[in-house]
């Protein structure tokens, strides 16, 4: 049987479906890129923002009319598994075979035989406090970087959020499977790794925190750079900068979502830091790596938000001036805190309005930086042969995080290059071997 899955959401959804292959080859079911030819289809979906769970809908009946898609077993896998049916509605019957939460994946193999005969829905959908698929090496498809997940689940419960209901309660995986891991995907030819969990912060497992961890994995060999996604501004401790100073194989970059600039609204959120205390950990940051990637995310038109409150949230970033900020606009998710108490009072147009004004800001924050680059030579690790615009061009990340069209040379994937940067939007810098 072939195995068609389609991914949606964050970076743990996409490292997900790899260890869903990798279960799957486990039992012998192949991996196809084609629905057209498979026997089964797994949409493993994102609950995060609401167009998501309606986006996932339309793409079932697309699938369904496909000219094998009155036979292939259909499952919907991942954050959406339970929440999806309770948000249609009781009645409403969705043309899926069965559903897998995100400690379900092992039961797949199961489900998709039984999903044969059985003509109703299927649900494994149970969260765990364990899991933590630590055994199994997903099956990746190449490239530099691999994700690589050290923690499951969330404890934090921001108002807003969805993913504790969705991904359960925190776990992490011990050092020893990751760094085991690392070692290797570093035989296997990876050079890049980026360390991932919901809050990797919370990472602890006996006496390790996630600093000690990201020290270790810094130093295996053959691996050239450790990313890590996402930090909360919560409890990010100053000893993990240090270490990143320390080491020259961490990545001097910190995404760290802030969502919002006014105390008020951040104690709704349930965010447990302030506006001063989240400027005071961005200035330290900066004192300890000058020069440090910094990217952020924005929630705007969150219930209640002022139009005195968003002005917050501007300044906030006029002040900080991030490398790159994701605005997002508030949508109210099923079952969270903010959806039961806090009406959704911020008009749709209002929201969009504010999320247009943030984003004009950030281009022009991020221009600015970005031109500041031009003449300087930067060292970029080559991630990609070919681009959107050329196969001629080649792409990578500078150590700090920005994208580069690597243009003018010769470049092999998986080689760190120093080219002088020559052009720059307010995305991308572009750049060229030096003379
Ligand atoms: S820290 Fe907050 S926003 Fe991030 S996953 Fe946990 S609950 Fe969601």
């Amino acid at each position: 049987m072939k195995v068609y899955i389609e991914t949606y959401g964050c970076q743990m959804n996409e490292y997900d479906s790899e260890i869903i292959r990798a279960i799957l080859d486990e039992a012998d079911l192949e991996s196809t890129d084609a629905p057209e030819q498979a026997d089964v289809v797994l949409i493993n979906t994102c609950a995060v923002r609401e167009h998501a769970a309606l986006r996932v809908v339309n793409r079932i009946h697309e699938i369904r009319r496909l000219p094998n898609g009155a036979r292939l077993r259909l499952g919907v896998v991942g954050c959406m598994a339970t929440g999806l049916k309770k948000q249609l509605g009781g009645n409403r019957r969705l043309p899926v075979d069965f559903f897998a939460g995100p400690d379900s994946y092992r039961r797949l193999p199961g489900l998709i035989t039984t999903a044969a005969a059985e003509k109703k829905e299927l649900y494994a959908a149970e969260l765990s406090d364990f899991e933590t698929y630590a055994d199994i090496y997903p099956l990746r498809r190449g490239g530099v970087n691999a994700w690589i997940a050290v923690m499951r689940g969330c404890n934090n419960f921001c108002s807003f959020c969805i993913v504790p209901f969705a991904r359960g309660r925190e776990r992490s995986r011990s050092p020893r499977s990751i760094t085991d891991e690392v070692r290797r995907l570093a035989a296997d030819g990876f050079c890049q790794v980026t360390l991932l969990g919901q809050n990797v912060n919370s990472y602890r497992y006996e006496q390790h925190d996630f600093a000690a961890l990201l020290r270790e994995v810094s130093r295996i060999e053959g691996i050239k750079r450790v990313r890590f996604t996402s930090p909360h501004p919560k409890d990010f401790p100053l000893h993990l900068v240090e270490v990143m100073a320390e080491e020259p194989g961490i990545c001097k970059h910190i995404h760290l979502p802030v969502q919002a600039g006014s105390d008020r609204i951040l104690k709704l959120m349930r965010r447990t830091y302030t506006r001063s205390d989240f400027l005071t950990l961005v200035e330290k940051i900066r004192a300890l790596i000058p020069g440090i990637g910094l990217t952020t995310d924005i929630i705007v038109g969150f219930p209640g938000e002022t139009p005195g409150e968003f002005d917050e949230t501007f300044s906030l970033l006029q002040e900080v001036e991030f490398d790159a900020a994701y605005i997002f606009q508030y949508s109210e998710r099923p079952g969270t805190l903010a959806a039961r108490k806090y009406a959704d009072d911020v008009s749709g147009e209002e929201k969009s309005r504010r999320s247009v004004l943030l984003n004009a800001l950030q281009n022009g924050i991020s221009l600015k930086k970005k031109r500041a680059r031009i003449g300087r030579i930067e060292r970029v690790l080559v991630e990609q042969a070919g681009t959107r615009k050329s196969r001629a061009e080649s792409q990578g990340h500078t150590d700090d995080n920005h994208l580069v069209i690597l243009q003018e040379g010769n470049f092999t994937v998986g080689e760190m290059v120093d080219v002088r940067i020559h052009d720059a939007t307010a995305h991308v810098l572009k750049g060229r071997p030096p003379l």
